[in-house]
């Protein structure tokens, strides 16, 4: 089969990651309880930021948070290798800026995803994320934005949402809250 997955926040945990970025960068402590909580993808107002410095913040902080020791969730790399392993085809689909490309791939080989070049597809806008899935023909797609999910609505591939603070309002979706689930809902 072919499976396809979004990698921030639905791979790995990247805006828990800015998160702890910003709370150091910023040198205050912020609500890990409000984070998990919050029902938006921006983090900025945690920190008491207005959207224009939390944009500046995010944009200043992008490097780091793409390219140093973001943690994967719990068993993602292992379910994804699995899947390679038992010879399905693995393709990811993130919407990074084009400059961050190849460096997100290679940073995605070095955590230890199995990543095969042709099957890494970048730099899209989100809204334009559905041409290159449409394309791929997957049979299951992962990600953790509804505004992405609900593009796709009525393509040939069986969506799936990672359970994050901000998405509850999606529940056409069935929802991996744990990558260990990752299996049972494939079947
Ligand atoms: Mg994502």
């Amino acid at each position: 089969m072919r499976f396809g997955f979004d990698i921030d926040d639905t791979l790995i945990d990247l805006r828990r990651h800015a998160f702890y970025l910003y709370e150091e960068k910023l040198g205050r402590k912020a609500s890990i309880e409000a984070f998990e909580q919050l029902k938006t993808v921006a983090i900025h107002s945690l920190f008491d930021l207005t959207n224009e410095e939390g944009k500046k913040m995010w944009q200043d902080t992008t490097e780091d948070i793409y390219f140093t020791n973001c943690p994967s969730f719990d068993m993602a790399k292992e379910v994804v290798n699995d899947l390679v392993a038992a010879g399905h085809e693995v393709f990811y689909v993130t919407a990074r800026p084009k400059h961050y490309c190849e460096k997100t791939r290679e940073w995605m080989k070095a955590q230890g995803f199995p990543v095969v070049d042709t099957r890494f597809f970048c730099g899209m806008e989100d809204h334009e994320k559905i041409d290159t899935i449409r394309n791929l023909h997957l049979d299951y797609y992962i990600d953790d934005k509804p505004a992405v999910l609900d593009t796709l609505v009525g393509i040939d591939t069986t969506l799936l949402i990672k359970d994050q603070s901000y998405n509850q309002e999606a529940t056409r979706y069935p929802r991996l809250y744990q990558w260990n689930e990752f299996k049972d809902l494939v079947k």
